[in-house]
């Protein structure tokens, strides 16, 4: 699937050509074994309620919930099973589906008021008749890290459900705050230090729920770390031969890593 690019509608039909992606309500995705892909021909009978996500050259793909007759090859994905099928085009797809499926059937009530949203509009705003305001669906920014130190990458164990893995510093953006004032607090908070050169490298949406990621390197001006216990259980610094176990593709830390490696003086 090429040049998938966002797009949404409430009102338009699908095509015997389009293709679904389906989530139902215990928020599993289906995905067919055979061709191990989460996108999906259009079944002849569709549930009432579907929203077009997506335009692919001149095909549209649409969310729908649950069906009712699966294919035999098909099967309803809980979170923790998809990881592994996980690639760039699927990632963007999944990323998609579960932030908008989230809106539509999750975000219910006005957050002032208390009053009950209206369905979602063509704009994917909600409106609160109540105080007359719109709403739209969020997102959140959070940073990656990757910091050098004399052709050497800083990499840590996040005191996380992921304790095997090392990866780069990694925060939420505060409100207020620029990505570079992010970037040096983050590593300063949780490692104690201090950062030059901060450049940008890639931004990826990771819909776990629903954070919007941004990778920069930075060098650090030594190599002294004093670690944040909360956050951190462990950092060290690693040459390129020497590299623990670092986050799988395609996740942005692995990008990050790879090519901060490649380019590190
Ligand atoms: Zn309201």
């Amino acid at each position: 699937m090429k040049n998938l690019t966002s797009s949404f509608s409430i009102k338009q039909e699908s095509k015997s050509t389009d293709l679904i992606v389906s989530i139902n309500s215990k928020k599993e995705i289906l995905f067919n074994k055979k061709t191990k892909k989460f996108v999906h021909n259009v079944p002849e009978k569709l549930p009432s309620q579907k929203f077009k996500i997506f335009q692919s050259e001149d095909l549209g793909i649409f969310l729908v919930n649950e069906l009712e007759h699966l294919q035999e090859e098909c099967e309803y994905l809980s979170k923790r099973f998809l990881y592994s099928y996980l690639d760039e085009d699927s990632l963007t797809l999944i990323s998609r589906a579960f932030q908008i499926y989230d809106w539509i059937y999750k975000q219910k009530y006005c957050s002032r008021t208390g009053n009950k949203l209206s369905q979602v509009r063509e704009d994917l705003s909600k409106h609160c008749d109540s105080c007359s305001r719109d709403y739209f669906p969020k997102m959140s920014p959070c940073i990656l890290a990757a910091i050098t130190f004399n052709k050497k990458i800083l990499l840590v164990k996040h005191n996380n459900e992921i304790r095997t893995l090392s990866t780069v510093i990694a925060g939420f953006v505060e409100l207020g705050e620029s990505l570079e004032d992010c970037v040096k607090r983050e590593v300063f908070e949780e490692v104690g230090l201090e950062i030059k050169n901060i450049k940008y490298l890639a931004s990826q949406s990771w819909p776990f729920p629903n954070q919007l990621m941004m990778a920069f390197s930075a060098e650090a001006l030594n190599d002294q770390i004093d670690i944040d216990n909360n956050e951190i259980l462990e950092a060290n610094w690693y040459s390129e031969e020497n590299l623990p176990q670092i986050p799988p593709e395609p996740s942005l830390s692995n990008t990050l890593i790879k090519n901060t490696l490649k380019t590190m003086t």
